[in-house]
């Protein structure tokens, strides 16, 4: 098996000579960028001189998967298979993002790959998404099958045979797993039952932003006591520090360490830096936001120390691009990165708000290296838009969209339908307005509302609609106007997409990798 990453030289000087800690990044996500959250931890731990080793499985996975000889079965397949080295190589070559066709065969072709690959194993695979056929991540029962049955996953060859090497070369005393997304639960719980079975004394711990929503659901029963011996909800680093018997300053804040991680390996053309200057939102009052219904606290960098941060890790790393995860980036930090722009091109989320109304802001942001801005605009409409608590007026987004288009600055609009508030009538005016701006707006990404199960808003509605599995974070409910779910999904399908403004802005959308990738379309000049 090839590796990918240089895991022999990696990690830190050991501080109580009692074994390593090992940090995994389970497949699968978008592997455009390095995984922050194991990163994060990672930081924390080198300051403590924990020697700690990262591991993003999720890319190493799927590297390996496409290295594995295919039998096709058709010509499109064939090619994929044959053109698997070209098209990786195009997905990392600036050149390739010049030319959106290209773009688009060399992706959706190693997806093809992926996908075929799978074709026998119960299992859908894709880019970014694993679907099994049989086993759903929202049902407990299911993941403790996947963990008793690990043999069954697509990338059981990959894991067992990486850990196991890994476990055999050095003293690991825990392992992560940083599991964030729906798509990485049955292959890290196929992982989980690999290590308990094989590696009984090492303690397993799991955390990340998925964990965090289980186990803020109101009557949350651990039903992987016997599988995982450490679960922790929200930031790890204090629970680890502990774990390992060492005093955490709960205040104290440590850069992300990716050097360990295989930078190079990544599907993007050079390393995007993902950065996470805040936990939580500041605005924190839209009805329905799954941060708010996990009563999520808002915990902020001081914007010095994130500018700070950015212009070290842009000098050490060269990145070219930052990615700023924040659920929306404090108009405080742009000031900041506006004043002291970190040198390298930058993207995020913001809310609308009244700053991008000023041009020279605008201005300021394009200077400080910001080439597009994702805004969940959510509706055109002003009053769904104050039922829902977006604190947002249609008014300042249309000043907003002009002004950050004649800045220069991109902007990935996110629509939402089929909210309690909305109507056919609503959502035909967010249809009227995001034509009207069809200039101003160069991606799109439409949604579908789903209502968080256990959120302060539910409890108004008719809910528990439809069962999908004990560990779902979502309910279905009576919509209070008759805008029923499959109403929604006709108007998006029939006459929405179908809008030649509108379909023409969809046409622009990176296939699989959507707004990770989409930048790189907009620094061309
Ligand atoms: S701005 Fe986004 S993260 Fe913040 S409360 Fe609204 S929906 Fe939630």
């Amino acid at each position: 098996m090839t590796r990918t990453s240089n895991f022999n030289q990696t990690g830190c000087c050991t501080a109580n000579g009692e074994g390593t800690v090992l940090l995994i990044h389970p497949p699968v996500a978008k592997p455009s960028e390095p995984p922050p959250g194991i990163a994060s931890l990672h930081g924390s731990l080198n300051r403590h001189l924990v020697r700690c080793d990262l591991l993003d499985a999720n890319l190493e996975g799927l590297l390996y998967l496409l290295k594995q000889p295919g039998k096709p079965s058709d010509r499109w397949t064939e090619r994929a298979f044959r053109n698997i080295s070209r098209n990786l190589s195009a997905v990392r070559k600036p050149l390739t993002y010049r030319n959106l066709d290209r773009y688009k065969r060399a992706v959706v072709d190693l997806n093809r790959a992926l996908e075929m690959s799978s074709q026998s194993t119960g299992a859908r695979l894709s880019l970014a998404n694993y679907q099994h056929l049989k086993l759903s991540p929202l049902e407990s029962s299911n993941l403790l099958r996947a963990a008793e049955n690990p043999a069954e996953n697509q990338f059981y060859p990959y894991f067992s045979e990486r850990l196991t090497a890994i476990l055999r070369e050095r003293k690991v005393r825990i392992i992560g797993f940083s599991l964030n997304f729906l798509s990485q639960a049955l292959c890290t719980f196929a992982m989980l039952g690999f290590l308990r079975r094989n590696f009984p004394n090492v303690t397993l711990a799991a955390g990340g932003g998925l964990i965090t929503s289980w186990m803020r659901r109101p009557g949350w029963a651990n039903p992987f006591a016997g599988l995982i011996d450490h679960q922790v909800a929200g930031p790890g680093e204090t629970f680890l520090l502990s774990l390992l018997g060492l005093n955490a300053d709960g205040d104290a804040h440590f850069k992300p360490k990716y050097d360990s991680l295989p930078v190079a390996d990544y599907f993007a053309p050079g390393l995007i830096l993902p950065y996470s200057a805040s936990n939580g939102c500041y605005w924190n009052k839209c009805s329905f936001c799954p941060e708010r219904a996990e009563k999520n606290p808002y915990i902020p960098l001081p914007a010095d120390r994130v500018v700070a941060d950015l212009r070290h890790m842009a000098s050490s790393m060269k990145p070219v691009l930052i990615h700023l995860l924040d659920n929306a980036v404090s108009p405080a930090l742009m000031k900041a990165l506006c004043e002291n722009p970190p040198g390298i091109p930058w993207y995020g989320f913001a809310r609308i708000t009244r700053h991008f109304e000023d041009q020279e802001f605008c201005m300021a942001l394009k200077r400080s290296g910001c080439v597009m801005m994702k805004l969940g605009l959510e509706s055109g409409d002003q009053e769904v838009l104050d039922q829902e608590r977006k604190g947002v007026s249609v008014e300042t987004a249309s000043k907003a969209l002009h002004a950050l288009k004649r800045a220069g600055i991109a902007t990935y609009v996110y629509l939402l339908f089929g909210t309690p508030a909305e109507t056919l009538k609503a959502a035909r005016k967010t249809l009227d307005f995001t034509v009207k701006h069809g200039d101003q707006i160069d991606f799109l990404n439409l949604a579908v509302f789903n209502l968080p199960i256990h959120g302060p808003d539910a409890a108004g509605l008719q809910t528990g609609l439809m069962y999908e599995g004990d560990l779902s974070l979502y309910t279905g409910f009576i919509h209070p106007k008759g805008w029923h779910r499959v109403l929604v999904r006709q108007f998006l399908d029939r006459e929405f997409k179908r809008h030649p403004v509108i379909a023409s802005i969809l046409r622009e959308d990176p296939p699989l990798f959507t707004s990770n990738h989409a930048p790189f379309f907009c620094m061309q000049d």
